[in-house]
């Protein structure tokens, strides 16, 4: 029989049960994604505003993806390479998507499949294959930055409240402590004239370095760059996208836009998520001893650099964001129409 009370006992169950369906699901699910290993357990967000720490933990969700995405494309370029190699036919013989791919990498890493009939070719492409292998290797660090055997830590911050003044070098230079504990990778003494978010000009995105003595990467993403990062979605909203090249977009405007790029630059910069010491910033070349940030200087160092491409961040990240966007063609830098219906060639 119903009576009034047990009628309103069962809305109240339904309520408490939409409730956990509804709220507390997601983030269950959110929670369960990044806490499933020991180095989840030993990553670390601190930017005092839980907006930017959720904005953080998502980059990192989309690190994974993009770079699970890169680590694809890689697969069909390095096969199409070794067709190439073992039918002796050349670039042309590939279809529209591993062309683009081929395209895309050789822009950022320089060339890696040359005519057979030019000098020193097979050495020249043995050396292609090997770095795709490479970059290979390192998207393959990113996808595992929760689960990969490497087992350190990595502490990110929005704020650089642990700097404090130790002293002035030539009058010019302010050297200041990470004062954190030696155990959490603190203690080191930096020039933050050259790199800080508070006290160099200009002042960068983010910067980021790894403890040689335990393994631990930090990086600070500057509060500065947080308002126009919050102005833009999520990569992952984003990836699917056919609407690139309708505004005319060039990777150097993602690489400022999206929070997604400084992600992937500065998590290269680690010495322990590749198991190798991490990637570098590179002079642009010679005569410009600025670091190799932006399109002009990756191309540059491509065509002039190819061995100090592949080890360049901002290379990386620049080549991890085309092609998780694989819907555009990037190869020149702008979003070009790119038609994926061709079946796979076979070089
Ligand atoms: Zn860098």
């Amino acid at each position: 029989m119903f009576t009034k009370d047990s009628v309103m006992y069962c809305i109240r169950q339904l309520i408490i049960i939409l409730f956990i369906f509804q709220i507390a699901l997601p983030n269950l699910a959110h929670k369960v994604s990044r806490n499933h290993s020991k180095r989840a357990a030993r990553t670390t967000v601190d930017c005092e505003d839980n907006e930017w720490d959720q904005m953080l933990w998502d980059a990192f969700d989309d690190a994974i993806s993009a770079a699970e995405y890169a680590k694809d494309q890689l697969g069909y370029l390095s096969s199409f390479l070794g067709l190439c190699e073992e039918l002796k036919r050349g670039r042309n013989s590939g279809n529209t998507k591993q062309k683009m791919i081929l395209m895309t990498f050789e822009s950022i890493f320089g060339q890696v499949l040359y005519d057979r009939k030019s000098r020193n070719a097979d050495e020249q492409n043995r050396r292609g294959r090997e770095r795709v292998a490479e970059i290979s290797g390192f998207v393959t660090g990113i996808g595992q930055l929760y689960d990969g055997p490497i087992t350190s830590s990595l502490h990110i911050f929005c704020h650089e409240d642990f700097l404090q003044y130790s002293f002035t070098d030539n009058d010019t230079h302010d050297w200041y402590t990470d004062t954190r504990p030696a155990a959490n990778g603190g203690g080191r003494v930096l020039d933050a004239t050259r790199v800080s978010c508070s006290f160099s000009n200009p002042i960068p995105v983010a910067y980021s370095y790894s403890s040689a003595v335990v393994t631990h990467h930090m990086a600070v993403f500057c509060p500065n760059q947080f308002q126009t990062w919050e102005g833009y979605d999520r990569m992952s909203v984003m990836h699917d996208t056919r609407d690139w090249y309708g505004e005319a977009m060039h990777l150097d405007t993602i690489a400022k836009r999206y929070i997604l790029h400084a992600v992937l630059h500065e998590l290269s910069h680690s010495d322990h998520i590749f198991g190798v010491p991490g990637l570098e910033d590179v002079p642009c070349g010679e005569g410009n001893r600025n670091p190799a940030y932006g399109w002009v200087c990756i191309t540059h160092l491509a065509s002039n650099n190819p061995e100090s491409a592949i080890l360049n961040a901002d290379s990386f990240a620049t080549f991890v964001m085309a092609m998780y966007l694989s819907n555009a063609d990037w190869h020149t830098g702008w979003a070009m129409p790119f038609n994926d219906n061709d079946e796979m060639g076979d070089c």
